[in-house]
């Protein structure tokens, strides 16, 4: 069952119009499905139903208050990498001891404000935060619970900007280090270590990494077993990959099932941070085809939408399918579906078969549930997008459209 489907040639968002979504608030457009997203939590979610776990959303995929408010009314901790996702996960009501803090720059302030929320644990990534943390946990009389993240050196094979477990990339700390450094973590009086954390990547289309990682994990939990470090956790990332185009990524079931064969019977709670294989496939990005241009050398479909209202495309030459909002049966021609922005890389698809679309049509860009909004920016002083959640037939703007004072408000007049 899918939610953003045709029905008599128009395409919906569930029980909805996308067309008359347009109409009504505007383009560019984020139309997110309420059931989708519902659905991927729990196939994500019960894919590991045999083991002890906390699935933790990944907030920086969509942060979307309505987004976090729903996902954790469907059980879901959260994965978060900034003080402001954790003031927007606080906002949304979710569960602190859901909560798990990653990244590599956390400053001392927003330890501070996590240490106060009571999250989970944090996600360790160098030692100099690991110091930092201690310092501030014994200035608040508080012990922090923590994983090192352990850069596991696997080469995940997805693009190089989303590559995050190989020896060159800042993040985590190389398998050798980081066992002397649970050793200084164990005495430390503001630290107490609980788990092992690793994210590889993300979009991976295999299982290969996965398992190759988790097997140098275990090898390493082992290692701390002997040392009398008493892991409880096992937090293996995000990362699994969604269809944008021909992708065929293994379904959370069979991923579920090949982390359980690896997992089952040990002493361990096992945390996973799904950002995209949740969010990505629940969300459009409705646009108005504003012009179209022909030039001796290409076919350009100009739109509304820009890369800084989905920056993807340009940033990872990534792949969005992009359909007619209302199918019109025209030939197809070869063109380029660029924006309004001053810069070559602004495009939302290059060279791409579509119908003969029509300035004032509506075209939709599939797969812009993740990465999307939360990488949008004002770039060419362009207001945000409007986002908006459908849930059968109900509508909810989940945000309203920036507007020209939402641009200039912050600013000396
Ligand atoms: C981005 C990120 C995720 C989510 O990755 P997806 O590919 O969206 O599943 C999970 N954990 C960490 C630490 C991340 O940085």
């Amino acid at each position: 069952m899918h939610h953003f489907e045709y029905k008599n040639g128009d395409l919906h968002a569930e029980d909805v119009r996308v067309g008359d979504l347009a109409r009504e608030y505007g383009t560019p457009l984020y139309v997110y499905s309420a059931a989708t997203l519902r659905r991927h939590f729990q196939a994500f979610d019960s894919a590991f139903s045999e083991l002890d776990r906390l699935t933790c959303y990944s907030v920086k995929a969509n942060s979307n208050l309505s987004v976090l408010r729903l996902l954790a009314a469907e059980g879901a901790g959260m994965d978060i990498v900034s003080g402001g996702e954790l003031h927007r996960a606080m906002k949304a009501g979710v569960d602190p001891a859901k909560i798990v803090y990653s990244g590599v720059g956390k400053r001392a302030h927003e330890i501070r404000e996590a240490l106060e929320a009571g999250i989970l644990m944090f996600n360790v990534e160098s030692t100099g935060e690991l110091d930092l943390i201690n310092e501030v946990a014994i200035s608040m009389g508080k012990v922090a619970k923590i994983s090192l993240r352990i850069n596991p050196d696997v080469d995940p094979k997805t693009h190089p900007y989303i590559s995050t477990g190989m020896k060159k990339n800042k993040f985590g700390l190389d398998m050798v280090s980081s066992l002397k450094t649970y050793e200084r973590a164990r005495d430390m009086e503001g630290i107490e270590p609980v788990g092992i954390d690793c994210h590889i990547g993300s979009q991976l289309t295999t299982i290969e990494p996965f398992l190759e990682a988790l097997d140098k994990v275990l090898v390493f939990y082992e290692k701390l077993g002997n040392m009398g470090i008493d892991i409880k956790f096992l937090d293996l990332g995000g990362g699994l990959g969604i269809t944008y185009d021909e992708e065929e990524p293994p379904h959370p079931k069979e991923f579920g099932a090949a982390l359980t064969a690896k997992l089952k019977g040990l002493p361990l709670k096992l945390i996973l941070e799904p950002g995209r294989v949740i969010a990505g496939n629940a969300g459009i990005l409705v646009t108005e085809v504003v012009y179209t241009k022909t030039t001796p050398s290409k076919h350009f479909v100009i739109t509304d939408a820009a890369m800084n209202d989905l920056v993807r495309p340009s940033l990872y030459g990534a792949f969005h399918r992009i359909v007619e909002v209302k199918e019109s049966g025209r030939a197809t021609r070869d063109a380029d579906v660029v924006g309004p922005i001053c810069e070559s890389g602004d495009f939302l698809a290059r060279d791409r078969e579509l119908p003969d679309v029509q300035p004032g049509e509506y075209l939709a860009c599939l797969s812009a549930g993740a990465y999307g909004f939360t990488m949008s920016s004002n770039y060419n002083s362009r207001p945000r997008a409007c986002e908006l959640v459908v849930d059968g037939n109900t509508v909810v703007v989940a945000r309203r459209r920036e507007t020209y004072e939402d641009l200039t408000h912050l600013e000396e007049e």
